[in-house]
């Protein structure tokens, strides 16, 4: 159909048809958002609370439509879930993301981790860690600079294939963790059977901090059943200093968050690493 002033703001509008319009048109687009080179990933610093540095970088998917311009990973990586494209799109950014952290290796820059976010149907449908290996291989990263975020709800699901899945991770020698803890079911008995290196605290708790005790409270409590299970725990979207001190108060291990940094484009994070070796 034709545009007329109206159907060119049909992006915009809250109406229930044209949302299902616009993700029908935007699904549509992302078959060929891969070659038109129209994805990209920018990169947020992960920050050791002890040390201060930066001991790694989680990878966030970016898509810039030629015509609407910006568009969330949380819009379209559920298109790309619906329509089959995660699978590639996943192993694209796994490789793009493998190939840039062995670049800054190269170049002698901080050798740090890069994290990278798995969606459940990537899991579940292919043959994930026989993909993982071949692209390690490939861009002769190190396994152990490559660490793998799924959410709590592929870890808790189909438990006995996806302990089976992770412990071949563990034996490529990636680390795992557990995105968006807290907000999921989750399963406690199930949690201590997973090779689990690292518990990522979702940001919607960090962000309450400062105003509810049950937030408060939730964090400290995830923060210790981290630390009892032998994982690692990470605060997500810290913006605030009094949500630092809480941190730092409850011997948080990492965070990631505005405070620090926003995700950034590779050019800018190599800035960053540039600065830190030269200091
Ligand atoms: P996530 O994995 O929970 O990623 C964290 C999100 O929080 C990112 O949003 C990040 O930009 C944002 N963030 C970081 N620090 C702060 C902060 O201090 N304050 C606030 N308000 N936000 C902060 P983003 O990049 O829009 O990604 C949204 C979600 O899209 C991700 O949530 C993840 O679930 C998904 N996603 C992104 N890239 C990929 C990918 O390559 N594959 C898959 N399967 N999912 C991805
Ligand atoms: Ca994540
Ligand atoms: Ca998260
Ligand atoms: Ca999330």
């Amino acid at each position: 159909a034709k545009d007329n002033g109206k159907n060119q703001y049909s992006l915009c509008t809250p109406d229930m048809k044209n949302e299902v319009e616009k993700n029908m048109k935007l699904s549509n687009d992302l078959y060929r958002a891969l070659e038109r080179n129209e994805l990209s990933i920018h990169y947020q610093p992960q920050i050791d609370l002890n040390s201060k540095e930066i001991t790694g970088l989680e990878a966030l998917l970016r898509w810039k439509h030629p015509k609407y311009g910006m568009i969330s990973p949380v819009v379209f990586i559920p298109l790309a879930e619906k329509n089959g494209l995660i699978n590639s799109i996943g192993k694209w950014v796994l490789k793009t993301a493998c190939r840039q952290n062995k670049k800054w290796q190269d170049m002698g820059l901080a050798h740090i981790k890069m994290a990278v976010n798995l969606s459940g149907i990537q899991f579940i449908n292919e043959n994930i860690a026989d993909d993982i290996e071949k692209i390690l291989k490939e861009s002769k990263l190190d396994p152990k600079y490559l660490e793998l975020e799924i959410t709590e709800n592929i870890a808790i699901k189909e438990t006995d294939f996806v302990i089976k899945v992770l412990e071949k991770l563990k034996k490529i020698g990636v680390s795992i963790a557990i995105d968006d803890f807290g907000t999921e079911y989750s399963s406690l008995s199930r949690l201590k059977n997973l090779p689990i290196d690292r518990i990522k605290i979702d940001m919607e708790f960090i962000q309450g901090i400062k105003k509810s005790p049950k937030d408060q409270a939730i964090t400290g409590v995830i923060i210790n059943l981290a630390k009892s299970l032998g994982m690692n725990v990470l605060a997500e979207g810290v913006e605030t200093a009094p949500q630092l001190d809480f941190l730092n108060q409850k011997m948080c291990d990492y965070v990631q968050g505005y405070y620090y940094y926003k995700p950034m484009t590779a050019e800018e994070v190599e800035e960053i690493l540039k600065k830190l070796k030269e200091s």
